[in-house]
């Protein structure tokens, strides 16, 4: 017998709580037939509405229905990674509450896990339904970190996944601060199998994700899995003292063959050319270790929790 824990965030989600149970359920038979047992963590990300009223209600007739409550409201990251902290089964899936994650793909899941996967991902090859500018950006902020950094991210890739627990403690062991679990997944590698769907709209409620939200988030993914920018102040550096000799060599010349009525004001500006071009320089090496310095400092806890039934 194995267990599988499956992991849902949810942040004032009390109209798809229940919905997404009984969905869930659908999968039962098939998950019997292969032994697996169920545990199902709802983790109330700070809602303000009855969520973590609807959770208890479940937990009431059903006793593999568990509870985590955050004092407030730490973002899906956190509740993803505590889902998994206090997660006990052998596989561990993350499913979004609003059924944007289908659960009917489940069973395709685990039959690919069985042929020797550490890890079944799915992402979505269509973004139906979605705002073209937000598609238009998500493209892009894409397209950027293939070229930006070393660590494989999924163009479409969800947090929709089915993991071994070799692989949740992986996860588990990166403690940092600044996550963004796409790139997280794929840093961690292990052998992964890519399942595509096409986008399903969400069922109730509404995204918490306004276009302002992704955008601080796809900054977040970028500082974590690159520092590639870092170096945009270095390289300025350069470019600007390579500019500096160029006028260096051209006031020096333009002396020597034409003589120069106004003199002290050209040197003043190839000596600030220079200076500002070294002092740039100087501030992206600087920069590149402050900014991982910084973030692994402060060791503040990711989540904390108010309520666990
Ligand atoms: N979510 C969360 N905390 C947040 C924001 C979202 O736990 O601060 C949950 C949300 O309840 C949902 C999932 O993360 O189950 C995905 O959010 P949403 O559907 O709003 O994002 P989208 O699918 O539009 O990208
Ligand atoms: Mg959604």
């Amino acid at each position: 017998m194995s267990l599988l824990s499956v992991i849902v965030p949810c942040y004032n989600e009390e109209e798809s709580v229940a919905l997404f149970y009984q969905e869930l359920m659908k999968e039962q038979s098939f998950l019997r037939e292969k032994g697996i047992e169920l545990e199902l963590l709802y983790i109330d990300d700070g809602s303000r509405d009855a969520t973590a009223d609807e959770v208890k209600k479940l937990i009431g007739q059903d006793g593999r229905v568990r509870l985590i409550s955050f004092s407030r409201n730490f973002g899906k990251e956190a509740a993803m990674f505590a889902g998994m902290e206090k997660s006990r089964g052998d596989l561990v899936v993350i499913m979004d509450v609003d059924l944007q994650d289908p659960p009917s793909l489940l069973p395709q899941m685990i039959l690919h896990l069985e042929e020797g996967y550490d890890s079944v991902a799915t992402r979505r090859v269509s973004r139906r339904g979605e705002p073209p500018v937000r598609s238009f950006f998500a493209r892009l902020f894409y397209r950027l970190m293939k070229k930006i950094s070393k660590t494989e991210i999924m163009d479409g890739a969800r947090d929709y996944r089915l993991m071994t627990r070799q692989m949740v403690d992986a996860i588990l062991s990166m403690r940092e601060y600044n996550r963004f679990s796409k790139g997280i997944f794929g840093w961690v590698g292990f052998r992964t199998k890519w399942l595509e769907y096409e986008n399903v709209e969400r069922a109730r409620g509404e995204t918490k994700w306004s276009f302002w939200k992704l955008f601080l988030y796809s900054l977040d993914g970028i500082t974590a899995f690159s520092t590639l920018p870092l170096m945009f102040a270095s390289l300025m550096g350069v470019l600007f003292c390579v500019l500096a000799f160029v006028l260096i060599l051209f006031t020096v010349v333009r002396k020597l063959i034409f003589g120069d009525p106004v003199s002290g004001w050209p040197s003043l500006v190839c000596i600030i050319s220079l200076v500002s071009g070294v002092q740039l320089f100087c501030l992206g090496i600087l920069g590149q270790y402050l900014a991982k310095a910084y973030l692994e400092v402060k060791r503040r806890p990711l989540y904390l929790i108010r309520e666990e039934l």
